[in-house]
């Protein structure tokens, strides 16, 4: 039985301990496939309340602020600070209680966390990276959010001594399920952006979605390989599931969109870890949202059963999640 790098075994290996990612959502994000820069009404199936269940609302005026890399001035830079302190006490101090964890991994979830002025992205980076046994930092981002002096920056805590991680959500190399989707960019510079984030030491992990519509399984395995023939440190794989409120939701529920079924997604999670280089580390690979917002497929209501599914076609194959 081989096992799969898991970030939990990878964590284990690099820093001797377990660590834990604490996600953490700041009011005023948003992302540029959302405010109209890029476009508007974003992804078909983006719904970020359903991916971040602690964006808290606190205060009025963090409604009406929102982000982006030109703001000239950032006025709720102390409530966005003080978010990011609550938030990481709230899951650290529950993880050294419940598990005896020592050690953290900032995760910065929801939106696109590159997309802010630059001073304001440093002012948090430099307080989450101040925060008590934080080893490190993961940022979820797009690529047409990140510049050369967001690389700099974020080299600068790599030659300090912690980890960081840029999470590219690239879910498909098709442009024309980009398209489809609406994720407002393509693909060109994809690999060239993974190339240089890595060269200054950052670790690039790559998110994909399979499922996505009018995708077979070969394309969705041919993003994989892409991504993988472009070097990758980590990968993120999910299944797309429907979220109410959404484009995706729509499409749905006029006939235009089958969900993925479990099987045929355990046997693609199946394929692609057989093709997935072994010190690449695997992030996650199971999704789904456990509350009433979800309307499709009904296997992504309980994490822990699509897991157990998903564990037993990998024993199956000799691979030990
Ligand atoms: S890139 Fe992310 S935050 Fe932006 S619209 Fe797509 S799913 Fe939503």
């Amino acid at each position: 039985m081989r096992e799969i790098l898991t970030l939990g075994r990878y964590f284990k290996k690099v820093f001797g301990q377990r660590v834990r990612k604490i996600p953490v959502s700041l009011q005023g994000f948003t992302c540029p496939n959302i405010d109209g820069r890029v476009a508007r009404g974003g992804c078909i199936y983006c719904c970020n309340e359903s991916f971040s269940p602690s964006l808290i609302k606190i205060n009025p005026l963090a409604t009406r602020i929102k982000m982006h890399t030109d703001l000239k001035e950032n006025p709720i830079l102390d409530m966005q600070v003080k978010q990011l302190k609550e938030q990481f006490i709230w899951h650290s101090d529950f993880h050294k209680e419940k598990f005896e964890i020592q050690k953290y991994m900032i995760y910065l979830q929801s939106y696109s966390n590159t997309y802010a002025p630059f001073a304001t992205l440093k002012t948090l980076f430099d307080e989450a990276l101040a925060l008590p046994n934080v080893v490190g930092m993961s940022i979820g981002t797009r690529i047409d959010c990140v510049s050369e002096d967001i690389l700099d920056l974020l080299e600068g805590y790599v030659r300090a001594g912690k980890e960081i991680w840029l999470e590219y959500g690239i879910q498909s190399v098709f442009p024309k399920t980009l398209e489809l989707i609406n994720r407002g960019h393509g693909i060109d510079g994809a690999q060239d952006l993974f190339a240089k984030t890595r060269k200054r030491g950052i670790k690039v992990c790559a998110h994909l979605i399979y499922g996505l519509p009018q995708e077979s399984e070969e394309m969705m395995l041919e993003s994989l390989r892409a991504v993988v023939g472009w070097g990758v440190d980590g990968l993120k794989l999910h299944p797309l599931y429907v979220v109410r409120n959404t484009a995706l939701a729509k499409m749905f529920k006029n006939g235009e969109y089958t969900p993925i079924s479990l099987e045929s997604y355990a046997n693609l999670i199946v394929r692609s870890l057989q093709e997935i280089p072994q010190d690449v580390v695997m992030h996650r690979m199971s999704s789904g949202a456990h509350d009433e917002m979800l309307l499709a497929p009904k296997w992504c209501f309980d994490k822990n059963i699509q897991m157990r599914y998903i564990r037993e076609r990998l024993r199956e194959v000799g691979l030990e999640y």
